[in-house]
């Protein structure tokens, strides 16, 4: 007989993670898995829902032919297997290993009342980023603004100034943990974006030395000039690698849907680090949120807003975490280089 072998401090921050969850006696609590990756994820989970008085159960799917190529979203291995999908929307929680983000999959199982926590990171990012109520408050926060603003301006010393208009689109938070019926989150996370209105974002971006090109774990090291017409690249300028690395990466898409402007949004972790992926011994073996969440980012992005209920569905999607930015809603100021004007939305002892 063979037993399996639970690393406690991974259950002890998967129980705190289900708790602040509000996973309680009676709920069932799915973890969904592809193939054999991160076993040890969906045993601690299972057996610290079970733990909470909760029934938990395993969904594997098979991973066979469906490798991800870096920053392209779209397919994954539940499309197809509705009978997987069954089984996940009658769980009062699922526990999302495989990475559905945003995808009709993962739509319908939220409509059916099913709570989504996504999970990718390693255990020291795990913890690192820990979540907190006050973490939710300023993120839940910053949702509301942004939903009640009609316009979003960004300045940066270097010459970015662009102006999106909003009302269109939704905003989505994340900030770690879910314990509303249907609503999803990703684990750790700290952010809230929307989308400017089709046709209606306007300016200049400079990309500046440290910003992220997130899909590619890379610093910018030289300005990148993006200039925007009508919520599209119209122009990019560069000298160095990094305009090259751009122009080379969106065009091998061969789709002009990926010189689209996408989500726009703000970080609000103050435990995520921006130097994260420079002061990694495994950046590639990691996921991204630090870079997404860090306090203060500006989170521009480019190509898809089907996240968000648009058209645009391009595989071609680029999340660019920018540093010390000013920001302002309806003329209102946010952001003042990178710190938060308004004392709601700065972390204890910022
Ligand atoms: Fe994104």
């Amino acid at each position: 007989m063979s037993r399996s072998v639970i690393d406690a401090e991974m259950l002890d921050l998967f129980r705190a993670e289900l708790a602040l969850c509000k996973v309680k006696p009676g709920e069932i609590v799915a973890v969904l898995s592809g193939g054999t990756d991160r076993a040890d994820y969906a045993q601690a989970f299972m057996v610290a829902a079970q733990s909470l008085g909760a029934t938990a159960l395993q969904v594997n799917v098979p991973t066979y032919g469906l490798a991800k190529a870096a920053g392209v979203q779209g397919r994954h291995p539940l499309v197809g297997n509705q009978p997987a999908i069954d089984l996940l929307k009658r769980a009062d929680m699922v526990i999302d290993l495989l990475g559905l983000l945003f995808s009709k999959e993962q739509l319908e199982i939220q409509a059916a009342g099913t709570r989504i926590l996504r999970v990718m990171e390693p255990l020291h990012v795990l913890k690192q980023m820990f979540p907190t109520a006050d973490l939710a408050r300023r993120t839940e926060l910053s949702r509301t603004m942004l939903q009640s603003a009609r316009e979003m301006h960004i300045t940066r010393a270097g010459g970015t100034d662009i102006r999106y208009r909003l009302s269109q689109y939704p905003v989505l938070s994340e900030y770690g943990y879910t314990d509303e019926p249907g609503r999803w989150d990703h684990w750790p996370s700290g952010f809230a974006f929307t989308q400017g209105s089709d046709g209606e974002i306007d300016g200049t971006v400079v990309l500046m030395p440290g910003d992220i090109l997130t899909a590619f774990k890379r610093y910018i090291q030289a300005p990148v000039t993006l200039r925007i017409e009508a919520g599209m690249i119209v122009a990019l300028e560069g000298e160095g690698m990094d305009a090259v690395l751009i122009r080379e990466y969106i065009d091998s898409f061969g789709d002009p849907r990926g010189w689209a402007v996408s989500h726009i949004g703000w970080g609000s972790n103050e435990k995520a680090a921006w130097h994260h992926i420079a002061a990694s011994r495994d950046p590639l073996g990691e996921h991204v949120m630090n870079a997404l969440s860090f306090y203060g980012n500006v989170l521009f992005s480019t190509g898809p807003n089907s996240e968000l209920g648009g058209s645009n569905d391009t595989p071609c999607h680029l999340d660019i975490p920018l540093r010390g930015c000013s920001l302002w809603l309806d003329g209102r100021q946010v952001l003042d280089r990178g710190e938060f004007t308004l004392p709601e939305l700065r972390a204890p002892g910022r």
